[in-house]
């Protein structure tokens, strides 16, 4: 015996005081909340002829009420197992979206580090600039300190030829 047997096999709620059973005429049965909403099996297609005659399956109903009541650990491990299977899927997919994360936060950092390195080689040429103006400024120091030294000599010649 087997839980899918007390099964609708619409909504595969389990028969019994909730999801009463009812078979229709070509002897498949679906709970009552369903084959309202039906006018062919769905599992042979016989076309429904008489709503009136489909009556409540009791026997199933009671049968399927002590299969659940029997098996309760048996039916409570399956259900569980279902649940567990649902978590998984779940799970799956929870830890799938924090690896995307991860990957969107590595992408991004490597992008801030081409950013960086790219500042700092800017950086790097702003200073090789400010070093080449020192330099020049330096030279032209130098230059105006001979300058000076050809002014000094320059004096030094007049005052040579004042004298
Ligand atoms: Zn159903
Ligand atoms: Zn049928």
């Amino acid at each position: 015996m087997n839980i899918n047997n007390f099964k609708c096999p619409i909504c595969f709620e389990v028969y019994g005081d909730i999801y009463l059973p009812c078979t229709l005429q070509c002897g498949h049965s679906f709970c009552l909340e369903h084959i309202k909403h039906i006018s062919n099996c769905p599992l042979c297609k016989t076309k429904i002829k008489n709503f009136a005659e489909i009556k409540q399956n009791c026997i199933l109903r009671d049968i399927s009420k002590d299969y659940v009541r029997i098996y309760k650990d048996k039916y409570k491990e399956e259900y569980e197992e279902i649940i567990k299977q649902e978590q998984d899927v779940l799970i799956s997919e929870e830890t799938k979206k924090r690896k995307e994360i991860l990957d969107l936060i590595e992408t991004n950092i490597s992008s801030y580090k081409t950013k960086i390195n790219e500042i700092h080689k800017i950086i790097t040429q702003i200073n090789d600039a400010n070093n080449n103006l020192l330099n020049k400024m330096n030279n032209f120091f130098i230059y105006d300190g001979n300058n000076t030294n050809t002014n000094t000599n320059i004096n030094q010649d007049c005052e040579n030829y004042n004298n």
